[in-house]
């Protein structure tokens, strides 16, 4: 028997291939969606159908697939040198776009510390807080705050800050104990915006007041909390947990993997707020998605706290074989440069009122519980039962149903349990953009009232 391609490279994924965030039995009995190409904001797969990227490849996607200016940059720095450690050496891309991360960030940060994946660059702000504090004598400051249902990566560090408990609850033994506090969620916490976040700042107040001697630093999804289900934070929330630590000595941590580089409609999520965290964390939309760097970004009076003579042992001893490598170095500043041409963060905003006004066709429909937005990140929570909001029990799987009933359709997204992801890529057009809530609201319609 002859196999197409198809079937080859399905056997062979099928046999050698263990997805991430993936139930390996429920994939293996599907047949696979393989990946050839992609162009605009399209995926192609090896059996040339096409699909919207509704989720941006994981929230990253800035300028679309196969963008000339970007591959441009790529192969530009290929003909000049593709690896370097940072180790002792720099190179001209990661002096460059340091330079220019410095320049769009947030007030105040100005020390930029390359790493490879949101994780790490999380792992390398929790350690910086840490030795900080140890630096400057105050040793017994070694613990961190997070918030319910926070998610800030995969690794041990990262999932110790982290509060979803279907992801991180098996690791707990071997993970160092954070304070929690709840994450003003006014849908699934009795719908009072200002109560959610009165409950949010009483516990940190708390906290702050009764142990600041032993926090080092709170860590925050700032104004959009990703993973643990596209919530929007209450206006003003983030600017007062911001002032709350300040006033505290305890360091503010911002991670901006899922939200930075204009996501919600400004270049950082902090800047909705004029918020100026002490270390600032980026991924994803860095590179426009072309290429794994991150970056922990930091204030002065932080980097100001490891400069010392060698003997005093305050270097921070921490590094990554691929760190400010310069193929990712030199796509993010080609990104960046884009981005500033194509006036894209504004853009955002405008595109932003598309969607949420197409989306005003969900309101009233009987399984839709809430329609949350900030620019464009979107979350639409499904629930069983719309006047007392029950939810529907997880083994109904109606994220799942939903999502590859878009899939059939032509869009490709990825649910968070009940809640349908909508992240399209921050280039896609008016027409793009109507094309793909078209097949979100059919397929939201069809799966919770049609039983498809
Ligand atoms: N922090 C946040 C807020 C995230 O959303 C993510 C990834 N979704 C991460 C950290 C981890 O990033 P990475 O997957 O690149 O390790």
């Amino acid at each position: 028997m002859v196999l197409t391609d198809y079937e080859r490279l399905a056997a062979l994924n099928k046999d050698h291939l263990w997805h991430p965030f993936t139930q390996m039995k429920d994939y293996i009995n599907a047949d696979p969606l393989i990946i050839e190409r992609g162009e605009g904001i399209r995926l192609y797969d090896v059996q040339g159908r096409a699909y919207w990227d509704g989720f941006s490849s994981v929230w990253l996607n800035v300028h679309g697939h196969n963008v000339p200016e970007l591959n441009q940059a790529i192969t530009d720095q290929l003909g000049r040198v593709a690896h370097s450690t940072l180790l002792g050496m720099a190179n001209i891309p990661a002096i460059e776009l340091a330079a220019k991360l410095v320049g769009i960030s947030p007030k105040g940060l100005n020390k930029v510390f390359y790493s490879d994946s949101g994780a790490t660059a999380v792992e390398i702000a929790i350690k910086m807080a840490f030795q900080y504090w140890h630096n400057q004598g105050a040793s017994g400051k070694t613990r961190f705050i997070t918030m319910n249902q926070a998610y800030h990566g995969d690794t041990l560090g990262a999932v110790s800050v982290g509060a979803i408990p279907l992801y991180h609850e098996v690791f707990r033994p071997m993970l160092f104990p954070s304070h929690v506090i709840p994450y003003p969620y006014a849908y699934r916490h009795g719908g009072d915006e200002l109560k959610v976040m009165e409950d949010t700042l009483t516990a940190l107040r708390k906290l702050l007041e009764t142990r600041s001697d032993e926090i080092a630093a709170l860590i925050v999804e700032p104004i959009v909390q990703g993973a643990g289900g596209i919530v929007v934070m209450p206006p003003g929330c983030l600017r007062e947990m911001s002032v709350l630590c300040r006033q505290h000595g305890v360091l503010l941590i911002a991670d901006e993997v899922a939200t930075g580089f204009g996501r919600t409609g400004s270049m950082f999520a902090c800047d909705l707020e004029g918020v100026s965290p002490d270390l600032m964390v980026i991924g994803k939309g860095l590179t426009g998605g072309y290429l794994p760097v991150a970056a922990t970004l930091a204030t002065d009076e932080i980097y100001n706290a490891f400069y010392a003579n060698y003997q005093e042992q305050k270097t921070f001893f921490h590094g990554h074989s691929y760190t400010g490598n310069p193929l990712g170095c030199a796509v993010a500043l080609a990104s960046l440069k884009l981005m500033e041409e194509r006036n894209m963060v504004e853009g955002v905003r405008v595109k932003a009122a598309f969607v949420e006004r197409k989306l005003t066709a969900l309101k009233d429909r009987p399984h839709v519980g809430e329609i949350r937005q900030k620019g464009l990140m979107i979350g639409i929570e499904l629930v069983r039962d719309k006047a007392s909001r029950e939810p529907y029990d997880w083994s109904e799987r109606i994220g799942v149903r939903t999502s590859q009933r878009a899939r059939a359709l032509g869009m490709l997204t990825r649910p968070l349990g009940n809640v349908i992801v909508f992240i399209p890529p921050l280039a896609s057009n008016e027409a793009e953009l109507d094309a793909m809530t078209d097949i979100l609201i059919e397929s939201i319609i069809s799966v919770t009232e049609g039983g498809s």
